[in-house]
């Protein structure tokens, strides 16, 4: 498959050559030629995979050459649920929309509006948005989406997971009938069906894999330690594996800077990412990071959600998630391309229900290792392999699961506080 049998333009096609891309990906191959057929789309898939130029190629394959957007208008909406994944998408768009002269425009909350509503005000052919400032620029008039004729729907399920609901019932019920709908998602639960049927129009369903895949590239590492030593395991890994870089993540914003001013304090360079971060704190270390100049960036769930590093030798997990899928996109950001990418998580006694989840999900049990100083007085129990069949899905409610725990035998206490532990979801709203 080419990108000239997809029937893009060939300004289009010069420029993706130019990106040095040469055959799309298997999102690309199926989403362009529907999406330029008129077709709503509904697509199941991660980060990755290409999915950014699947929807934002034919847009502007379609934007090309039409009239452009009038004073305070959008002719195709863009939304993403984090302002670092609009951010990128946002860059996405300025690379392949270049030399088409159309206008596009990025907007997110955490930074002052003054200048997004001086944007807008001259009309914008393509706007990536975060639902909540999209939501504050609509409500004081800076921006209208009469003219409005493709929208998309980026991370669907976290925007859901992120509390987004409401704010997008707010969104729609502005935005004209006559549009174009993609949305694309890394899961296709029962909840992203119910938003599929308000927002598309009878659309086609595009899978290019099982949501849950993994790289097969990826090789997974379980050191089991207590929760009190993990930041300081952490560092002595760091010293014995000279990886370059490593994306390290923790559950909570609070662990985040706990495990960050460790580091620096060993006379690593770290930086912290998460939602409490200002805006050009998070964008400058994930530059200085994506530019290699950075060697660890300590980030949450939310804060590293959907972004696209290169080669990145391994991700560290210093908790498991919450959600065993998000282990999946956690690790998503190595092993990509054929390269071998390595998963190391940090797990201590009271993460293994989290760690069945993960196993269950993955298949396969997580060699397991313990460095020699670390050994875990709160034993880490065996994560019964023969079991895993019953072991709970992501979407356990949460009744089942405190049944679950009730049954299983109970666990060493740890003295720790609740930091590690918290949802790191509960105060991400926007
Ligand atoms: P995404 O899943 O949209 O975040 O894209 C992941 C990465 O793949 C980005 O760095 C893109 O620039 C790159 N990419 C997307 N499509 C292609 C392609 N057809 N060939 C080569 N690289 C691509």
């Amino acid at each position: 498959m080419t990108f000239a049998k997809l029937g893009l333009t060939e300004h289009l096609l010069e420029t993706l050559a130019q990106l040095g891309y040469q055959t799309p990906t298997a999102i690309q191959s199926q989403a362009i030629p529907t999406l330029l057929n008129g077709k709503d789309v509904l697509a199941a898939a991660q980060t990755g995979t290409g999915k950014t130029a699947a929807f934002t190629l034919p847009i502007l394959h379609l934007l090309q050459g039409t009239e452009r957007a009038p004073a305070k208008q959008v002719r195709a909406l863009i939304l993403a649920p984090t302002r670092e994944l609009a951010s990128q998408i946002g860059e996405s768009v300025r690379q392949y929309s270049k030399g088409l002269g159309l206008r596009s425009q990025t907007v997110f909350g955490g930074v002052k509006a003054y200048a997004q509503i001086n944007g807008l005000q001259r009309g914008t052919d393509i706007l990536v948005a975060t639902p909540g400032r999209l939501l504050d620029l609509m409500e004081q008039d800076a921006v209208a989406f009469d003219e409005l004729r493709y929208l998309v729907l980026d991370e669907a399920d976290r925007m859901l997971d992120l509390g987004f609901e409401e704010a997008l019932n707010k969104l729609l019920a502005r935005l004209p009938k006559g549009r174009q709908s993609a949305m694309f998602s890394a899961t296709y639960s029962d909840p992203i069906k119910q938003l599929a049927k308000v927002w598309l129009n009878d659309p086609e369903a595009i899978s290019i894999a099982q949501s849950n895949k993994v790289a097969t590239t990826v090789r997974h590492q379980i050191y089991t330690v207590d929760k009190v030593r993990k930041p300081e395991l952490l560092a002595e890994l760091l010293r014995r594996q000279h990886w370059q870089q490593a994306l390290i993540f923790t559950k909570t914003k609070r662990s985040a800077d706990e495990v960050t001013d460790i580091l620096q304090a060993e006379g690593f360079d770290a930086v912290a990412m998460h939602g409490d971060k200002p805006q050009y704190a998070r964008l400058s270390a994930l530059k200085s990071f994506k530019d290699g100049k950075l060697a660890y960036l300590v980030a949450t769930d939310v804060a590293a959600r959907g972004l696209d590093i290169e080669g990145l030798p391994v991700v560290i997990n210093v908790d498991l998630p919450h959600v065993a899928e998000d282990y999946i996109h956690r690790i998503g950001r190595t092993g990509r391309a054929g390269l071998e990418g390595r998963a190391v998580s940090l797990v201590c006694a009271d993460e293994v229900d989290s760690l069945r989840a993960i196993e269950a999900l993955l298949k396969q049990r997580v060699p397991r290792k313990e460095i020699p100083g670390f050994e875990a007085e709160h034993r880490v129990p065996d994560s019964h392999p023969r079991s895993q069949k019953k072991a709970p899905k992501q979407s356990t409610p949460p009744n089942a699961k405190a049944k679950q725990k009730a049954a299983e035998p109970a666990k060493p206490e740890l003295s720790q506080g609740p930091s590690l532990r918290s949802n790191p979801f509960a105060k991400a709203k926007k």
